[in-house]
């Protein structure tokens, strides 16, 4: 069940391709061919030749989970990492569903998963509810997170892991003046001593990955191109205890053209209220129609209930044409 829901939600659907493009935006040296593949390995380590002399630095933009996973992975090979954040108390639109495998692959605790997903209902356009969770294994579940927990957490274990966490907004970067300079990287930094103002800084690194988001200022700058997105519109709705004791291990998925032409809404347990969402590729500018139908159709079961915070976000059909670029010795990688 984890797959269905998942695999569906990430890219709402699935991409038709998802080639290996490399792009220039800079006089560049070009790569051997590479062969299709979703991941790049940036073969360095503890025990690498050191760029002269030191170690090789490498600016993370975007503190997301896939931010934060990239830190920490090369924060632990010994590259000397730099996590660019702009809030740290960021909270991304996000359903919170995370499928089982993630705990395991990314070593999550599981004390910030909020709710198990035991059970699971897709209702019909007529509002027939058939029970899709019965394939889960006794010992399987789909975790529901709020997404300023886990983002936070990844963070911070990027930061044991030797990664320098920086508060800020990355504005633009100047590429590599020759063919052992750095890319300089220009933020907006927030910390004490500026007192929450923000003060222009710079960072000099010699390779950049992007892990800004569906908006990132990093795949502008590489020329990365146009996705095709879905928009996501979602509701946190605080209900009276006595309902949320029916959501405490289910969620639902509600189908039909009422709620989204391509996609489904969804009602999905947190850890004191629900969230209510839908999203669509090919209806977007009908999306908050569709999240009224949504929250309309499980009307009944949320009687009560206070909207406590509303969110919406592009989620990107399939990865950029672009995705990174090789300057020299230097990398930029849009994640
Ligand atoms: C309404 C909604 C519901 C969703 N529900 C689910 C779900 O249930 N399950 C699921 O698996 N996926 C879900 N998704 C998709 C999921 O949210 C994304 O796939 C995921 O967040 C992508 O992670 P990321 O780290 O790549 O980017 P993001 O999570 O977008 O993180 C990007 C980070 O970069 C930071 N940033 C951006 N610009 C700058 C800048 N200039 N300088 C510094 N920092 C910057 C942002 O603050 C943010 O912290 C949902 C999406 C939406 C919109």
């Amino acid at each position: 069940m984890a797959s269905i829901s998942l695999k569906t939600f990430v890219g709402l659907r699935q991409s038709s391709s998802d080639t290996y493009n490399s792009g220039h935006v800079f006089p560049v040296k070009h790569l051997p061919a590479q062969p299709a593949s979703r991941g790049l390995r940036i073969i360095a380590g503890k025990f690498s030749p050191k760029v002269a002399g030191r170690n090789l630095r490498v600016a993370v933009v975007g503190g997301g989970p896939a931010g934060g996973s990239a830190a920490e992975t090369l924060s632990k090979g010994g590259i000397e990492t730099f996590l660019i954040e702009r809030k740290l108390d960021n909270c991304k639109p996000c359903g919170g569903a995370i499928p089982l495998c993630m705990v395991g692959e990314f070593d999550l605790p599981l004390d910030i998963i909020d709710r198990r997903v035991t059970k699971m209902k897709m209702i019909s356009p007529s509002n027939v509810a058939v029970d899709i969770g019965q394939t889960l294994k006794p010992h399987e579940y789909i975790g529901m997170v709020r997404r300023e927990v886990l983002d936070s957490y990844l963070r911070e274990r990027a930061s044991a892991s030797g990664a320098t966490v920086i508060n800020g907004l990355f504005l633009k970067m100047d590429a590599p003046k020759g063919p052992t300079a750095p890319y300089v990287l220009h933020y907006t930094g927030y910390d004490s001593k500026t007192g929450g103002v923000g003060e222009r800084r710079t960072l000099e690194v010699d390779a950049v990955i992007g892990a800004d988001g569906a908006n990132s200022r990093v795949a502008k700058f590489i020329g990365a191109g146009d996705y095709d997105y879905a928009i996501a519109f979602q509701e946190r709705i605080k209900i009276p205890d006595d309902k949320m004791v029916y959501y405490e291990n289910l969620a639902e998925m509600y189908v039909g053209d009422d709620v989204s032409p391509d996609f489904y809404g969804w009602v999905f347990p947190k850890c004191d209220h629900v969230a209510v969402g839908t999203g669509t590729v090919t209806h977007k500018s009908d999306i908050k129609k569709f999240q009224l139908a949504t929250r309309l159709r499980a009307k009944e079961k949320i009687l009560g209930g206070k909207i406590i915070r509303v969110e919406a976000h592009p989620i990107p059909e399939h990865p950029r044409p672009r995705r990174f670029v090789y300057n020299g010795n230097y990398l930029i990688y849009h994640l």
